[in-house]
This record gives C-alpha cells, structure tokens and sequence, in this order.
C-alpha cells in the first residue's frame, strides 16, 4: 500500500512483533523505518531490516522458480514461472483426481499475516488434507481456549500501564522487542518486574526480580502460587465466573504446596515472592513465553498461570491481563474462507505426523486408524495430546500433582474451572537485583 510517506509494507520474518514498515527510495537504495502510526510498531523496528535492501539485491537471491531434473538425485534448473506453474498444476490435478484427500498440505509462518491463511483455505476448498496443532504454540493456545474460549488478551499497548509485571518463561528483549520496551515503560512508572525462568539468566535485563522454576514443571509453582495468593489476597476472588471452583479447590486441597513447589524445583521465598506480587495489585500483566508449553502437559502450565491472572482478578483490568502468543494473533481475524461442505477431510494432528499419516493413507491397508510407524513395534502407549484432546470435563481421575513414586511423570492436575466467557532448576533461587526490592 502506496502512502505520502512511502509504501506501507509488512515485516517477513517469523517475529511476534509483525512490524508495520514504510519502505521509501533512498539514495539509489531503500530506506525502511517502522511506520509510526501503527500503535505496536510505533516508529521502531529491530536491527534486522537494515539488511533488506542488501539482500533484495543479493546475487544470492532466488527471483525465479527452480526444478529438479533426473528425479531425487537431478539437480535444480531455474525455469519460467509458467512452466513452474503448469508443472505444479498438473501434479495437484492428477492427485485430485485420484483422491483430493491424497494431497497434503505442510506449510509454516512466515510473515504471520492474515493472506497466510489464503493457502490454507485454498487446499481446503480442493478437499485436500491440512494439518491441525502445530509444534510451536498450539498447546498454550488450546490451553487459552478452555480457560476463556479464545486466545484473547488486552490490547499489548495497555502493558506500560501495569503496576506489576510478570515474564513467565518470556525474555521479551530476545523475542519481543515491542513488548519489552511496553514492560521498560512499565518498570519506568516504578511497576517491578518478576522474571520466572529455568535458568535465572534470561529476562533478568528486564527483571528486578527472577524465580527459577525446573523446565516443564511451570504448572506445579503456579499452583503453588495459587494455594499461597488464596491466603493473602484481600481483594474478592471473582469466583462465579468460574466454571467449578470447588474442583479447582480441591485439586489444591489434595496437593500441599511443598510438594508442588518440591516437584518445580522453586524454593518457597520465589513461590512467596509471586503471591504478593499479585496479592498486592489486579494490575499484574503476566506474559507468557512459548517456553513453558513445549513440554508434555504443557498446556497445563498455561493453564495454570492463566488460573493466577484470574484468581488475582487481573483478567480484563487495564494494566493487567495474561498475554500469550502476543501480539500476533491478537490482531488477525478470523476470514471465512469459502469451502465446499462436505468435501474437506479430517485435518492430521501435525505432532503426530508420523503416526497419522499412515494411518491417513489411501493406499494403506490401516487408512482410517492409527497405524504403528514401524511394522515389527508396536506403536508406544501415548498419552492424550496435551489440552488439544477435545473433552473440557474435568474429573478427578484426571488430575494428580507431583510426580508420586510408581506414577508417571506426565500425570499433572487437569482442572477445567473457567466457565467460558469473554474475559479475557532444581535449586531455584531469588535474585534480586534492585537495590532494596521491593
Ligand atoms: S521486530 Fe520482528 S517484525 Fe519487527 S522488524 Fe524485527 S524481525 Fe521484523
């Protein structure tokens, strides 16, 4: 898009942030700059874009399609975009005929703009096969939709506003850079920041304070948090927008803290430190990495920080609020996509490709059921994925705590207590790093 001040364009890395840029002739060159209108962008981008124009014009650059000739082993020739096209396009027909639900589509991010979802919807629409989850970000989202139906947050420009913040597994000047100078603005005010992270190093640029938790086990200290925020807190709990308080309850009735903060590797003072932290203000942003939820039961991690930014009322306050995967999905919107009813397969659950696909195979004597990835092993007893599996029941026979002898280490508490509405290292230690604390 054409303005006065140049072309608007668009960031094409792989980065939360999706910079909005403004791309002008300079000097024989280019010239790019954040656009300052744009309210998370605000006229700032990272160092990376200043390579742009080197690379736009990089010998190195591919600028037409390649193919292979003489099968696997052929090497790539450069060809014209229409015999590229016409040789895809006879591929993709041929297997359409036969099966639309033989042809796959894998794809990945890239810009993270809405017109990547055009793709999507557009092998959709032929009835081929898509995947579904991803081995990203997928488990703290689904996680996000049982506790509140959708992955939704305050606006990402309300953060300068918090009276406290905390980076849950998230180092936003690595990843972030927007949102680490909202957190900047926000410890500016006087606001601390409690970094929760596995090795004490990361964040702690940002962080006034730092809790260690052990790798994979976030949803043990939240709980623990939890048990010790209910004591202090004298704000009301906004329990009846809870959807079963009392098996939230129960869950932390049958786990002493102890033993939840012995088996995340946290000491009490950190678990302490957190509880005051939101005791004290509704005005907490808690901002959550990808970190805490590539682990197995991931998603219960997210789930149960998410359960302190509720149960300290910080949900929807401004200045307040859980943020994960933000900003990027915040501000893409849903596009409905034409497709033909009726047509579109079962899409394949991508962590579990190599089980699905055999099992999805028109050929395949196992086509419809899962199938073992080798013919001579049995397929390894799973659990079932993370929150992604589609039950929102909770029962006690899902839930245990820390690891118990003779249990297994994947068990982790599953309490499903949010009614759905539209709010939004083994020796952890304290490090302090403002002089006095707070
Ligand atoms: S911060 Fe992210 S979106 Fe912005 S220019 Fe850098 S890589 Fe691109």
């Amino acid at each position: 898009m054409s303005t006065g001040a140049g072309i608007l364009t668009i960031c094409t890395l792989d980065c939360p942030d999706r910079c909005s840029i403004l791309c002008r002739p300079h000097g024989g060159s280019l010239r790019l700059r954040g656009n300052p209108d744009h309210p998370y962008t605000r006229d700032f981008t990272c160092a990376k874009i200043r390579r742009y124009p080197d690379r736009l014009r990089s010998p190195s650059r591919i600028t037409q399609p390649h193919m292979r000739r003489g099968g696997r082993q052929g090497d790539f020739e450069p060809v014209s975009w229409a015999e590229a096209l016409d040789a895809a396009c006879a591929a993709l027909s041929t297997a359409l005929a036969n099966d639309p639900a033989s042809v796959l589509l894998l794809r990945g991010c890239g810009s993270m703009g809405a017109s990547k979802d055009f793709i999507e919807a557009f092998f959709a629409s032929l009835g081929a096969r898509t995947t579904r989850g991803s081995l990203c970000e997928a488990a703290g989202g689904a996680a996000c939709r049982l506790d509140a139906g959708a992955v939704d947050m305050n606006d990402p420009t309300e953060i300068d506003k918090a009276e406290a913040v905390v980076l849950w597994g998230k180092n936003p000047r690595a990843s972030s850079i927007h949102t680490a100078s909202q957190v900047k603005a926000a410890r500016g005010r006087g606001a601390p920041v409690v970094a929760v992270t596995p090795d004490g190093a990361t964040a702690t640029a940002l962080a006034d304070q730092v809790v260690r938790v052990r790798p994979g086990h976030d949803r043990f200290l939240a709980l623990a948090v939890a048990a010790l925020l209910l004591e202090l807190i004298d704000r009301p709990v906004p329990w009846e927008q809870a959807a079963d308080r009392g098996a939230f309850e129960d869950l932390l009735r049958r786990h002493p803290v102890d033993d939840l903060l012995a088996a995340s590797g946290t000491p009490r003072a950190g678990a302490e430190l957190l509880a005051r932290t939101y005791a004290r203000t509704a005005r907490v942003a808690t901002i959550v990495g990808w970190g805490a939820q590539r682990y197995h039961r991931g998603g219960e991690s997210v789930r149960a920080v998410h359960a302190l930014a509720f149960l300290a009322g910080t949900l929807g306050v401004p200045g307040g609020g859980l943020y994960y995967n933000m900003p990027s999905a915040r501000h893409r919107r849903e596009v409905p996509w034409p497709t033909r009813p009726g047509t579109r397969p079962a899409p394949l659950i991508m962590p579990l490709l190599a089980r699905e696909l055999p099992a999805a195979d028109p050929r395949s004597a196992s086509s419809g059921r899962c199938a073992p990835t080798s013919p001579t092993r049995a397929p390894r007893p799973r659990p079932s994925p993370e929150v992604c599996a589609p039950s929102t029941r909770w029962s006690p026979s899902m839930a245990s705590g820390p690891r118990q002898p003779g249990r297994p280490a994947s068990c982790c508490p599953r309490p499903s207590f949010w009614r759905r509405r539209t709010w939004s290292p083994p020796t952890g230690r304290i490090n302090s790093e403002r002089p006095g604390g707070w």
